[in-house]
Formats: structure tokens, sequence, C-alpha cells
């Protein structure tokens, strides 16, 4: 039976891809410093701990895993990684989870998926809100907007480079904003569809809902499923490359809120306030895994906003 160990198995894309691996006779190990916050974990084994500690991770990567899931990061939404207060402890404790993975699978026949994301793309390319430029081979020379988005970079180039030197078998997705369930969507790190769909449940009619910076800023969210069916297409290709697993319907934060508003039902209006809010726009350009795994995501942004704020408001 394939062995299987998702790291970063707590959070909320881990704990929806076990979901997703569990529909095959697999044997899964978790490993997090916590359990799913929000559902009960479907992996075989749950191992509560710290990847950050080196001799941890040599003991749970000692056994032999066929795949490597690695999503654990020091991560949230804007009001986590723009603020520049978190700066150090993101750098500090991604680099060294990742430092210890890519170290303790050099050698190994384990194929290796790394979550990066598409915070590492220059700021440069994503000042015209309308003509992001978010293809892969954009990514150089690099200027990412957040140290988020420096030490993902820095991870790609630590995982390629145990490629190159050690054969690890490596596969890397650069994901953009990923969106669903059983994610936060208080407390902090949430992002932002979660945030505007939790501020439209909590309003009544004639509220304003708080939406940070202009509104005009874009990006695309891409829903789970999606995301899931990018990551198990890319495990099972030869791209050694990376590559966005991103939604290409892009849209503005306030036509976002707009459509939170209409699934609510509800007469709302929208207030723009300061806040923190990364670059002026995002997409995710698919050309390259269309072209590679002819497949890219189609899911509407509409119907998973809707499977959103239904599970919040079900929440709140
Ligand atoms: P998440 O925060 O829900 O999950 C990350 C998990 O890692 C958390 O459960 C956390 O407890 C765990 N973790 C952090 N430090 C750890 C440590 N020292 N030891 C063990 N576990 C630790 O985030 P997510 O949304 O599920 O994202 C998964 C991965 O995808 C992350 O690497 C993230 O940077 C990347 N990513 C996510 C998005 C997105 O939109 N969600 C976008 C781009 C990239």
């Amino acid at each position: 039976m394939k062995k299987i160990a998702v790291l970063g198995g707590g959070g909320f894309i881990g704990n929806h891809l076990i979901k997703r691996l569990k529909q095959n006779i697999v044997h899964i190990v978790a490993v997090d410093l916590k359990y799913p916050e929000f559902d009960k974990t479907m992996a075989d084994e749950f191992i509560i701990g710290d990847l950050r500690n080196q001799e941890f991770v040599k003991k749970i990567l000692a056994i032999h895993f066929d795949e490597v899931y690695q999503l654990a990061a020091d991560m949230g939404g804007a009001g986590y990684i723009f603020v520049g207060e978190n700066d150090a402890d993101i750098m500090h404790n991604s680099a060294q989870i990742n430092i210890n993975v890519a170290e303790c699978l050099k050698n190994t026949k384990t194929r290796v998926f790394y979550s990066s994301s598409a915070c590492i793309y220059p700021e440069e390319n994503q000042m015209d809100a309308q003509n992001p430029n978010c293809a892969e081979a954009s990514a150089f020379p690099a200027n990412p907007d957040s140290e988020y988005g420096w030490e993902k970079l820095f991870s790609e180039r630590l995982y390629l480079s145990y490629y190159r030197n050690y054969g690890l078998d490596v596969r890397i997705a650069r994901f953009h904003n990923i969106f669903g369930p059983l994610a936060a969507y208080e407390g902090g790190r949430e992002k932002a569809p979660a945030a505007i769909v939790r501020k439209v449940a909590l309003a009544k009619d004639g509220d304003e809902i708080e939406v940070w910076g202009s509104g005009y800023q874009t990006r695309s969210f891409l829903y789970i499923d999606e995301c899931l069916e990018g990551i198990l297409r890319l495990m099972e290709s030869d791209i050694i490359m990376p590559i966005n697993i991103g939604s290409a319907e892009m849209v503005t934060i306030n036509e976002l809120t707009a459509m939170v508003i209409g699934i609510s039902g509800k007469t709302l209006t929208i207030k723009n306030i300061d806040g923190p809010v990364g670059v002026n726009g995002r997409c995710s350009d698919n050309k390259l895994i269309a072209n590679k795994l002819q497949w890219q995501p189609n899911f509407p942004l509409h119907k998973g906003m809707e499977i959103l704020y239904n599970w919040v408001h079900s929440k709140l």
C-alpha cells in the first residue's frame, strides 16, 4: 500500500488533501503542530510535532514514504504576512522546515510536493491591476513584495538544488489564493474571501462592509477541490519546474465583495479603508499548466463563494 506523509496535515489545504488522497487505498501519516480546527482528520496516523526540529523530522522521515506533501508553513492572510511584524518568524520558521525536509529526503526515492506561492512574483510586474504578469518565467529577476514570498522563492531553489545535486524527486506548485470551507475565517490569519464572507454574513441590511485598500486591486481565487486536482495531476507528471496552480478568473476585491453581498441577498454598501493589501494586481497565468498537464482549473468563482458563504454562515 502506498505510504504518504502530509506535513502541515492539520492546516486548511493539508486536511482537504488527506481526505482526497484517502479516496484511494493509501496509508497516510499527517504531521502538524495542531489537529485540523474544523474537522476530524482522516489520516491513519496524526503526529503532533514541530517540523523546525531537525531530529523530529529525521525520525518522521526515517521510514520510507512513497510521497511527501510539504504544506507546513508559518503563514496567514494579508493581516499576518504583509504587516511586517511577523517577518522574522515567517522566514525563519518556514525556511527551517524546508531545510529539514529537503535534507532528510536527499538520496531517497520519495517524491516530494512543495507548496510555493504566487507571492514569489516580482512586485513591479503586478503594479497594473488589470494586467499583472504572473507567468512562471517572470519570477526572475526576483523582487517579491513580502518576506513570505522571499522565503517561498528561497525554498523553491532549495528543493531544486537538492534535485540537481541529490536527485530529489520534487514537484513544485505556486498556489494562487486557495479558498473553501474548513479554513480560518476570523482571528487574524484568515484570507480575503473568508474575511469578506464573515463580514457580510454578520451584517444587517443597511450596514457598510469594510474592505481593505482601494478595492480596485485584483486577484484570482481558486476553489480548494481544483487545487487538490492540480496537486495530484502535478504529482503524477514529470514536471520539475515550478508551475502555477490558480484560477485565471480575475476580479477586483470590490467585485468579490459585491458578489458575496449578492449571494447573501442583503442590502449592503462597501466602504474601502486603509489596510494591508499587497500588490495591485495578481492573477494566475495558466498557459504553462494548460500546456504541460492538458488541464487547468475552470470551477466558477461564484459557485465556490456560495459554498464558502454557506459554510461560514453556519459557523457564526
Ligand atoms: P495553513 O496555515 O492552514 O496550514 C499550514 C499548516 O502548517 C498549519 O496547520 C500549521 O500548524 C502547520 N505548521 C506551521 N508551522 C509548523 C511547524 N513548525 N511544525 C509543524 N507544522 C507546522 O495553510 P494552508 O492554506 O493550508 O497552506 C498550505 C501551504 O500552501 C502553505 O505552505 C502555504 O504557504 C501554501 N500556500 C497557500 C495558499 C493559500 O491560498 N491557502 C496560497 C499560496 C501558498
